[in-house]
């Protein structure tokens, strides 16, 4: 094996990037508002906002894509996509969405989540407001050391299974609906799952009758993080331990914009009859005929082929190696991150980077702010800003436990000399870091509120 860990493709079609000089970025930030959210994708260079629905398709795919059979009812196309599902999950019923967040909608409105408690390592926030909507409560068991960013345990993503024994106790296992699993775990950092852990939650499971389903937006780059950490599984091939991954759980919910290489799509997957009618109702009702749900055949063949792409190990190597790279490189710029790396982004923990600005005045967003402006990089914020909220009766700001700054890098999209590039911007974010200042919020929405405040420098 040689040193160098190269992209393992070619570039076939390219997309000019837009430079804008440090004076431009800090107009476009002010008239934004000094929220990312609200720039213009033209006005950024390296943009690291999310690595949803925003990989490159590979040449298969677009051939897929000319293929796709868009007849309403019973379309080929639709018959590859459930075949490639059904082969890496194992499930029996593949029911096919427009995203992520419908497959959660379709399947928490068919599992009577209302007044009765869903657990999970860590909810996505689509999901957890899914949960919420139908009056639901979604609570969160991560194992402790997720919240410690700089803990070098390797499945930090892992679900708390003494609390999820003792909660199951304490309120009766007919008071929870269902148990998530979210590989890898987005909102606790890209933190990786174990097959341990996975086997125990599922024990657990079992034995309450109460059903699992993974939630499987990153279940390729999940797997190849077990077979690089977890003991035993170093010689299978990703697509085996994925097979018995899912092969613990009654089904799973998935949004293909992550590790399904696609830019739209999603789907629900599970074993049980009743349910399974029950949903493909539901689906008819918002998103299309059960062989389509709201894809064009076109779709549903990007995604066939991106799952067995995104399961091909040379690309899986490439693609840690790079998140790897990018944390060292910050590591040695002196910028502290979430440890170790996980499959799809970097964290940097902005309180114990810049302890100098209070936590209540954003470091996260006054950081995210920073990167445009020295570089027009494009992070995101996951901490006061994203999760903090007022207290109704007082009105002080409750913070979250961590303070962090995602970037997350799309698949297949950026070469290592982008990297490079973003590792030089931090090195000289950290040797000025001392006049990064906190920011304070001018306009709020009542929820979600991160996509449209807009903030102020103190
Ligand atoms: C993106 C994501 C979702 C929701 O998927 P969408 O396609 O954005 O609706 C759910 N869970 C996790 C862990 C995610 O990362």
């Amino acid at each position: 094996m040689t040193k160098t860990i190269i992209e393992p493709f070619k570039i076939k079609m390219v997309e000019p990037l837009h430079l804008t000089s440090e004076t431009e970025r800090k107009e476009i930030l002010e008239n934004a508002g000094y929220n990312l959210f609200l720039v213009k994708a033209q006005d950024i260079l390296i943009d690291l906002l999310t690595d949803s629905g925003t990989s490159a398709m590979s040449s298969e795919q677009w051939a897929g894509m000319m293929r796709g059979d868009e007849s309403y009812a019973g379309a080929s196309s639709f018959y590859r996509f459930e075949e490639v599902i059904r082969s890496i999950t194992g499930f029996r019923y593949i029911i096919p969405t427009h995203q992520g967040r419908a497959a959660e909608r379709i399947l928490f409105g068919t599992m009577n989540v209302k007044d009765k408690f869903v657990l999970n390592n860590t909810h996505f926030d689509t999901t957890r407001a899914n949960i919420e909507y139908l009056g639901g409560t979604a609570v969160d068991i991560p194992v402790p050391e997720a919240l410690v960013p700089s803990d070098e345990s390797p499945f930090k993503g892992n679900m708390d299974v003494q609390k999820l024994k003792s909660f199951i106790q304490e309120k009766g296992e007919k008071e929870i609906a269902l148990v998530m699993l979210t590989i890898t775990n987005n909102s606790g950092g890209g933190q990786p799952v174990s097959m341990e852990n996975i086997k125990e939650v599922s024990a657990v499971c079992k034995n309450s009758r109460i059903p699992l389903f993974i939630d499987a937006c990153r279940f390729a780059e999940n797997c190849y993080l077990i077979k690089e950490r977890e003991h035993g599984y170093s010689s299978r091939s990703v697509k085996s331990i994925a097979q018995e991954l899912f092969s613990y759980a009654d089904g799973c919910t998935m949004s293909a914009k992550k590790d399904g290489l696609a830019n739209i799509g999603g789907f629900l997957a599970l074993n049980d009859d009743k349910l399974a009618q029950q949903e493909k109702n539901l689906l008819i009702l918002t998103e299309g005929f059960p062989t389509y749900g709201g894809l064009a055949g076109r779709d549903l063949e990007a995604i066939a082929q991106g799952l067995e792409e995104a399961l091909d190990e040379d690309y899986l190597n490439y693609r840690i190696a790079s998140i790897r790279y990018l944390q060292k490189g910050f590591e040695k710029a002196g910028i502290p991150t979430v440890k170790p790396p996980g499959g799809h982004a970097v964290y940097i923990d902005s309180r114990a980077f810049l302890p100098h600005v209070p936590p209540e005045q954003f470091p996260g967003q006054a950081l995210v702010c920073e990167l445009y402006i020295q570089g027009g990089i494009r992070a995101v914020e996951v901490g006061a800003l994203m999760f903090g909220k007022k207290d109704r009766r007082t009105g002080i700001e409750i913070l979250p436990a961590l303070d962090l700054v995602r970037l997350a890098v799309p698949r297949r999209v950026y070469t290592q000399s982008h990297i490079d590039y973003v590792i030089e911007i931090g090195e000289k974010v950290a040797k000025e870091k001392e006049k990064i200042q906190g920011l304070k919020l001018v306009y709020e929405a009542p929820f979600l509120r991160h996509f449209t405040a807009r903030l102020l420098p103190i």
